[in-house]
């Protein structure tokens, strides 16, 4: 379960910003994950209250907004959307796509006290 890692690398930044702004404690994390990023939200929500149990960010919400996928399709020569990896091109059912957004995980903000 890769989200384990994920968490903890996750807690380590929201620490370290935490601890940058003098807060005493964590209240919540905004987190950016993309459609196409093999993330499992509910894995990743369950990871993030385990690692962040007892520490400065005990308790805090986890917000999760999700980034939907795109991807460039060299025949079109556009940017089309892509709802998941593996699907053809929506617009001419090609798979000469270039995953351009949507795999990305990425804390967008916390809220601290
Ligand atoms: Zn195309």
């Amino acid at each position: 379960m890769h989200e384990m890692a994920l968490a903890e690398s996750m807690l380590e930044l929201v620490e370290n910003a935490a601890k940058r702004n003098g807060a005493a404690r964590v209240t919540a994390v905004r987190l950016e994950l993309g459609a196409l990023s093999h993330v499992e939200r509910d894995a990743l929500s369950f990871c993030f209250d385990a690692v962040t149990k007892g520490g400065i960010a005990n308790g805090a919400v986890l917000e999760i907004d999700a980034t939907p996928g795109a991807a460039w399709c060299m025949p079109c020569g556009e940017r089309v959307p892509l709802a998941q990896l593996g699907d053809p091109c929506p617009r001419c059912g090609g798979w000469q796509l270039t995953v351009v957004q949507g795999e990305e995980m990425r804390v967008k903000e916390i809220e601290i006290a």
